[in-house]
């Protein structure tokens, strides 16, 4: 490395200097000012050496337009307890992706990276475990008759946004925001739409039963039928006589299909509860012995009588009603 012409390489500062009034740009220059003192106090016969020792590091640098690495060999100190932290969020979150995708994948679950539904999905190492053991542990705690029918599962992690989608074989969960009974809770509710579209099915060329799944015409030997007939005409219509005491929240009474879902997540996770409430009114006993028939092969849960639920109102939504959760995972 040779060494430069003073004057030139502190006026070549100056300028980069007025021209992007930065501030690590002047803090170099005020190192040039002194280095330039230095120099010319020490002649310009002055040992050749010393001015490479002095100089390289920083003219050298700048005039390559690498500033930057000046300005990092300067912070090195600070910079060294924050850098390798972030580093190593970055391959800890990327391991982890691997490890729960590997995981997901032995029982038959494409695990898909959050950004595929919200491309702001931003996880933490922390929040990646808590979600992704959660939802593995509910999945293990209900039918595997049930949770083979799900395909792809996208967890993904933002503060807003709806908290769950279900159905065809596909499951999409909010991670974020969230407690973790009701993350549980959520997951059961939409394998409750997994189970009714894909775990209980009619033939092609069974008789129509009169609701329609979207589209599709649901058929009079797809059990599911039996279980909207309870309390709708059809997939639009309440029975003339239903009431709101009728379903196991407010939100089941939105359409047959949440109907199904909300009874599901209240039969697995509500058990004593359930029974409390259908000793009370014949449709929900009508319903909770459906899913002990149809949907959990003879299956009960809850059996502790910790019921604490008012007979006479019900709650918007069966997901966001508290459950022991170590119970329900084990
Ligand atoms: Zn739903």
């Amino acid at each position: 490395m040779t060494s430069r012409p003073k004057l030139a390489i502190f006026t070549r500062l100056m300028k980069m200097t007025n021209s992007h009034n930065m501030v690590w740009l002047r803090k170099i220059t005020g190192l040039s000012v002194i280095l330039a003192i230095v120099l010319l106090l020490s002649g310009a016969n002055s040992n050749k050496n010393v001015i490479k020792q002095v100089n390289q590091p920083v003219i050298s640098e700048t005039v390559a337009g690498q500033v930057a690495d000046i300005t990092d060999l300067r912070q090195t100190a600070q910079s060294s307890i924050t850098e390798p932290q972030v580093e190593d969020t970055q391959s800890t979150i990327q391991n982890l992706e691997t490890y729960y995708e590997k995981r997901f994948s032995s029982i038959g679950v494409n695990l898909l990276p959050g950004t595929e539904h919200r491309e702001d999905s931003s996880p933490t190492p922390e929040s990646m475990r808590v979600c992704n053991d959660i939802i593995y542990s509910a999945m293990a705690a209900l039918p595997a008759e049930h949770t083979e029918k799900l395909r792809d599962l996208t967890l993904f992690y933002t503060e807003d946004g709806r908290r769950g989608l279900g159905g065809n074989g596909e499951i999409i969960v909010r991670c974020d925001n969230v407690d973790n009974y009701e993350l549980a809770a959520v997951f059961v509710h939409e394998m409750g739409h997994i189970t009714d579209g894909s775990y209980l099915k009619g033939t092609k060329n069974g008789e129509f039963s009169g609701f329609y799944d979207f589209e599709v015409p649901v058929t009079k030997d797809d059990a599911s039928s039996l279980f909207y007939k309870i309390s709708w005409k059809s997939e639009t219509e309440k029975r003339s006589n239903s009431k709101e005491l009728d379903f196991v929240s407010q939100y089941a009474a939105t359409d047959p299909f949440e109907d199904f879902a909300e009874t599901y997540t209240f039969y697995r996770l509500h058990g004593a509860e359930f029974r409390k409430l259908a000793k009370s009114n014949y449709l929900l006993d009508r319903k909770y012995r459906f899913m002990k028939k149809y949907v959990f092969a003879n299956a009960e849960f809850g059996l502790t009588d910790t019921a604490q639920v008012s007979v006479g109102q019900r709650n918007y939504d069966s997901t966001v009603i508290p459950f022991d959760l170590e119970e329900f995972i084990g």
